[in-house]
């Protein structure tokens, strides 16, 4: 540890000449003040809980020698450690660092943190070149439609946008310029499902070296893992359920390819939009229960979704969970559980959506998803409102359409909730 300078008498300097005849000040008062006890050597606690490093610049143990960090742009240990734990949650196999493995710790799987999920999605299309194409799913996330409709416009991208659900439809979209493969299943809100195996088999096949990508934020590694189904790139808002409390907004990117991550890296530090400290150690912290938090969505989610199916005010469910889901059968095959995101159609009309909305106790109407508390929106209004009307019908949000985040509060008391709310809005 470093020793306080002591003070001397004698030899005042001209820095700290006393003025207006006071005492001269302290000596080494702000040396001390900056650096006792504060030596970057000693950070070795054994802290069960890993500390947040807030610090932006790391101490160089020879200024000719590299380290693993040296500005937090470019790396730091709180963020290191999340990219970590969620590059092995979004593993394709036993190649990659777990726990049952740990000896393999130079595996090849790799993740990366960002801001947001939109500046990871960024970052993705920052591999691209203007004139590139992207073919993209056609009801995809509302930010992520905004970016690429961005990119096609003032940067001379090419957007294709393709219904997947058949993956065939994508055959005559991938041509030689097309550079990336934009997923994203179940999709929002109408919850259809994409077969991500055969829709990557497929482009991989008429093109060996196109990207396809995934955004996985409705599921999270513990129910979909789209790199272990072919996809080249995993990416998810941890915003959503990985974090899980509405609390952080983040992105993460995992992949398998050690030339992809490279790219991906010099890229994240070059763009610079990474998360902070705190909220990697916040996001981390929240991972410890995704688990726990997971299987519940799917409890309570199936619970919901039965209910509603069997309730006489209610058009029609759509919950991938549910066996009368379109693509039940291609949800059983690529993921191990559902989450608690449905949507459904009220009976009547718009105003009939507004009033349940407008009496639900339990549920908060919001924007968002995957927290613990229950989210009600209203998607025609709210997260597609942009979007022209024949557009929207087209895609199923019409004004009767609601989307649920079905939280962790107690089964019961979300059904009663959701019970009242519907008899309500008919009287
Ligand atoms: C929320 C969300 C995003 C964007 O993530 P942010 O963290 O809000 O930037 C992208 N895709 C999906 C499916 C989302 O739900």
């Amino acid at each position: 540890m470093r020793p306080a300078l002591r003070a001397r008498h004698g030899a005042v300097t001209m820095a700290d000449k006393s003025c207006c005849g006071f005492l001269p000040p302290f000596e080494h008062f702000a040396t001390n003040a900056i650096h006792v006890a504060q030596d970057p050597d000693q950070w070795n606690s054994r802290a069960v809980i890993p500390p947040i490093t807030l610090s932006t610049s790391f101490k160089r143990e020879d200024p000719e020698k590299d380290q693993p960090y040296v500005y937090s742009r470019f790396g730091n240990t709180s963020r290191h450690i999340l990219e970590e734990v969620v590059g092995t949650l979004d593993g394709a196999g036993g190649q990659g660092q777990n726990w049952a493995n740990l000896a393999a710790a130079d595996g090849a799987k790799y993740c990366l943190a960002y801001s947001s999920g939109v500046g990871a999605i960024l970052n993705i299309c920052h591999l691209l070149k203007t004139g590139d194409k992207i073919v993209c799913t056609r009801d995809v996330y509302g930010g992520t439609r905004e970016l690429l409709n961005k990119l096609k416009k003032e940067y001379k991208f090419k957007v294709a946008y393709v219904d997947c659900i058949d993956p065939n439809n994508l055959k005559a979209e991938i041509t030689p310029d097309t550079k990336l493969v934009w997923l994203e299943t179940p999709t929002n809100p109408t919850l259809k499902v994409i077969d991500i195996r055969a829709c990557a088999d497929l482009a991989h096949r008429i093109q060996k070296d196109v990207l396809v990508a995934v955004d996985n934020s409705f599921m999270s590694p513990y129910f979909q893992r789209p790199l272990s189904l072919g996809a080249d790139i995993s990416m998810s808002s941890g915003t959503k359920y990985i974090n899980g409390h509405s609390d952080v907004l983040i992105g993460l990117v995992s992949v398998n390819s050690k030339e992809l991550y490279e790219e991906l890296k010099s890229l994240q530090i070059a763009l610079g939009a990474v998360p902070s400290p705190f909220d990697c150690y916040m996001c981390n912290r929240g991972l410890k229960t995704l688990h726990i938090r997971m299987k519940l969505h799917f409890h309570n989610g199936l619970a919901v979704a039965k209910f509603l199916e069997s309730h006489p005010r209610v058009e029609k469910v759509i919950y991938p969970g549910l066996p009368s889901h379109p693509q039940y059968h291609v949800m059983q095959k690529q993921c191990t559980g559902v989450s608690g995101m449905l949507s459904f159609y009220i009976k009547g009309n718009v105003k009939n959506a507004f009033a349940f909305l407008r009496k639900l106790k339990v549920f908060s109407v919001g924007f968002s998803l995957g927290g613990f508390e229950s989210l009600a929106a209203h998607p025609a209004t709210m997260s597609h409102a942009s979007v022209p009307k024949d557009e929207r019908e087209a895609l199923g949000i019409s004004d009767t359409l609601i989307r649920l985040s079905v939280g962790l509060e107690d089964e019961k008391d979300l059904l009663e909730d959701l019970g009242q709310a519907l008899k309500a809005a008919f009287e």
